[in-house]
């Protein structure tokens, strides 16, 4: 039989085998995606924490993560800049704080995190990125999510060298628009034009805690606050200890492998 005939057979002699074409690519599509799926799940609801000092890398990880799982990013810093940004009562308490670098109060971040945690969005998994700080804000967040059946499933600390955090920080730069928060560095990832954001084209600013005599300062209170932090998520046998140094993703496959995806 020719080529032509062949086809001529499949096409207009006999609509089965078209039918059974479109049902094989249909369920081949359906296979891919739930092997991707996966992957990226593993069957597993992901309720996670990371760790590390300012400019550790939580805050890209985290966001990839999230972005890969499929469920929210809550960074309480970023929660916090926004409150100050909307002028709300709280967002004037916190202004301070934020400013000279020291930690808002327990019960404020507390109610704040709390909040946010009870939204739909949040029950199907979440990436924490800055809370918990301190031993107090663990307690309450265990006490929180037991309530609803809920519980940490992984902490991830990322381990970086003193001096590498300090010259990823001070050349941070984020842009100056509240609504837009991209983020830029003088040497690793440096704008398209200098001093100005390549989305929005407004200025760039240097965070006011950014600046290296802040940041050393935060440095040093992290490591005090830390080793509590992470005795109590040791305990509970979900404590992941990562080298943040070096390649991103190499340090994202180590997070996914610690993870068990
Ligand atoms: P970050 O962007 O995570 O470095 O946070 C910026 C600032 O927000 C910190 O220096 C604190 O002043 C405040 N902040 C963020 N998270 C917390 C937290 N969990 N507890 C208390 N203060 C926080």
């Amino acid at each position: 039989m020719s080529r032509r005939s062949c086809l001529h057979t499949f096409s207009e002699g006999n609509p089965m085998p078209q039918f059974v074409l479109v049902l094989a690519v249909v369920a081949l599509v359906l296979v891919v995606e739930s092997v991707l799926r996966a992957r990226n799940y593993n069957g597993k609801k992901h309720n996670v924490i990371f760790m590390g000092a300012p400019g550790a890398g939580k805050g890209t990880q985290a966001s990839r993560l999230a972005k890969d799982l499929n469920i929210p990013h809550l960074s309480s810093g970023d929660l916090l800049r926004k409150a100050v940004q909307q002028g709300t009562p709280t967002g004037d308490e916190i202004k301070s704080y934020i400013e000279k670098g020291q930690l808002a109060p327990d019960d404020l971040i507390n109610k704040m995190i709390a909040e946010e945690l009870s939204k739909p969005n949040y029950k199907d998994g979440f990436i924490l990125d800055g809370y918990p700080r301190t031993v107090e804000q663990a307690e309450f967040l265990d006490d929180y999510l037991d309530e609803d059946n809920r519980y940490i499933t992984a902490v991830v600390e990322l381990q970086v060298d003193e001096e590498v955090l300090v010259e990823r920080i001070a050349g941070r730069r984020i842009c100056g628009n509240g609504q837009c928060n991209a983020s830029y560095h003088l040497k690793f990832k440096p704008p398209l034009v200098p001093g100005t954001c390549d989305l929005c084209r407004r200025p760039l600013i240097q965070r006011a805690d950014d600046t290296e005599a802040v940041l050393r300062e935060r440095i040093e209170r992290h490591e005090q606050r830390i080793v509590p932090l992470l005795q109590h998520y040791h305990h509970q046998g979900t404590l992941k200890e990562i080298k943040g140094e070096g390649p991103l993703e190499e340090i994202y496959d180590d997070i996914l492998l610690s993870l068990g995806i």
